[in-house]
């Protein structure tokens, strides 16, 4: 099922002459299309998802999306090292294009590695390109934790299928053009094997998207309802009943993503700009500040290793495993760090600011989204459960039901 193939094309490792060529190339790029970090304050979760289309658009204009993806899939058809080359030099910028972390942390991935060449073909490249934005749509009101026990059904009629439910927490619905759903295709057998996964169009009326207002006062996420929504059968991603096994490889993929890439809120700068604020407020003097800024580096530091380790086995055509999970556990932990240090240090900035003071509202908002990261992508304890099972060998969860028929398994 795992497919190397549409992957980089690029045979030979790049040589040094022309990795520093491939930075400069990402220097010019983000000079003239971002801002450095520092000189735009708005917070990242406030970009708009057109900016976003339009930054990636002119990213793919420049040769420089889906750097490992094959270029008759849209992307740059390069190396891993060439990715390498461009987080490094973008880590210290502004890139305007968190509305595509789904798309391109979980959703490409996963079209890579389980569609069709059809499927591959058909919706890769305006993926890579911005031109369509994807979500992913796991939970619903019944079904957090317990993913495997959702509701959503998925009839067969004739060529199509047929979808009725509701999923929740549904990032970026609002403004996708397609989305991944998993649903139930057989109840009469045990919660994981009667799951499958589709590819949806997000602007078919038979879906109806309802945004949640969240405490920061932001709406990053959605109720989702589907009533008689009708699929093209060869819109079903990877094999028939099989949905369990993508569900855990993008759920992998989504953990990678907040825990060692981009997605997440312990981005690799936050502590060098913890620093600064510490320097600016004259507390870097301060042993306490000293100690929890250091230990802030180390993990952002032990973040990025675990982050290199992943990605090169991505690239390598594989999904990964409970590292995932060590990497999203790690993630949350950081981000919850990142918030308690910033809040001691800029004090009652972060509970009230003036409009000129824009560090008290930027850290309030990170304060009040940090705790999301250990929810999103499966809470901290799911991820310890994993840990332990998979990594440390200790005994499964007791389950009784878990050979129990889905619609024999009593819920309320
Ligand atoms: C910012 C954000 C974005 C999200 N985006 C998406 C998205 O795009 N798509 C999507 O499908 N979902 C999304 N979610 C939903 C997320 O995946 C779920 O919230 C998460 O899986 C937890 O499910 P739940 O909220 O139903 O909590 P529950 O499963 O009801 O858990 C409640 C509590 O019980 C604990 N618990 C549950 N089971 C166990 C167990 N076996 N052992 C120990 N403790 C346990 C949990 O740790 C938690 O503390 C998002 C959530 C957040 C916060």
């Amino acid at each position: 099922m795992v497919t190397v193939d549409s992957m980089s094309d690029a045979s030979d490792p790049p040589g040094p002459g022309e990795l520093e060529a491939f930075r400069e190339q990402v220097r010019d790029f983000l000079t003239a299309n971002c801002s450095g970090w520092g000189e735009d304050s708005t917070r990242r979760e406030d970009e708009g998802a057109s900016r976003a289309r339009s930054f990636q658009a002119a990213l793919s204009d420049a040769g420089l999306a889906g750097i490992t993806y094959q270029r008759e899939l849209g992307g740059a058809g390069l190396s891993s090292a060439h990715q390498e080359a461009f987080d490094a030099v973008s880590k210290s910028w502004h890139l305007p294009n968190l509305p595509l972390a789904i798309s391109h942390g979980m959703c490409l991935p996963m079209l890579n590695q389980f569609g069709t060449d059809a499927q591959r073909a058909e919706f890769m490249p305006d993926c890579i390109s911005g031109r369509s934005i994807w979500c992913q749509m796991f939970s619903e009101p019944g079904a957090g934790s317990d993913v495997a026990g959702l509701s959503t059904r998925a009839v067969r009629d004739g060529d199509q299928w047929v979808l009725n439910g509701q999923k929740v927490w549904t990032s970026g619905a609002h403004y996708s053009d397609y989305g991944l759903v998993v649903a139930r295709t057989r109840p009469d057998v045990p919660k994981h094997q009667g799951l499958s996964m589709f590819i949806v169009d997000m602007t078919d009326p038979a879906v109806e998207v309802r945004p949640l207002r969240q405490i920061s006062g932001e709406s990053g996420f959605n109720e989702v309802f589907f009533t008689d929504l009708h699929i093209p059968s060869d819109w079903l991603l990877g094999d028939l009943n099989q949905g369990w096994s993508l569900a855990v490889a993008m759920l992998m993929f989504e953990r990678v993503s907040i825990g060692a890439g981009r997605g997440g809120l312990g981005g690799e700068r936050v502590s060098q700009k913890l620093i600064s604020l510490a320097r600016h407020l004259d507390r870097d003097a301060d042993p306490h500040v000293r100690q929890a800024l250091a230990d802030l580096w180390i993990r952002e530091r032990i973040k990025g290793f675990i982050g290199r380790r992943i990605r090169e086995a991505v690239t390598a055509g594989r999904v990964p495993g409970p590292e995932g999970s060590i990497a999203k556990l790690n993630g949350a932990l950081l981000a919850r760090g990142i918030r308690d240090v910033s809040m001691k240090l800029v004090g009652p900035a972060g509970q009230a600011w003036g409009p000129d003071s824009d560090a008290g509202r930027q850290w309030a908002s990170f304060c009040l989204s940090a705790a999301g990261i250990s929810i999103a992508g499966g809470t901290d304890e799911v991820q310890r459960n994993i840990i332990g099972e998979r990594v440390l060998g200790l005994p499964r969860e007791p389950n009784p039901f878990r050979d129990t028929a889905w619609e024999d398994v009593p819920r309320s």
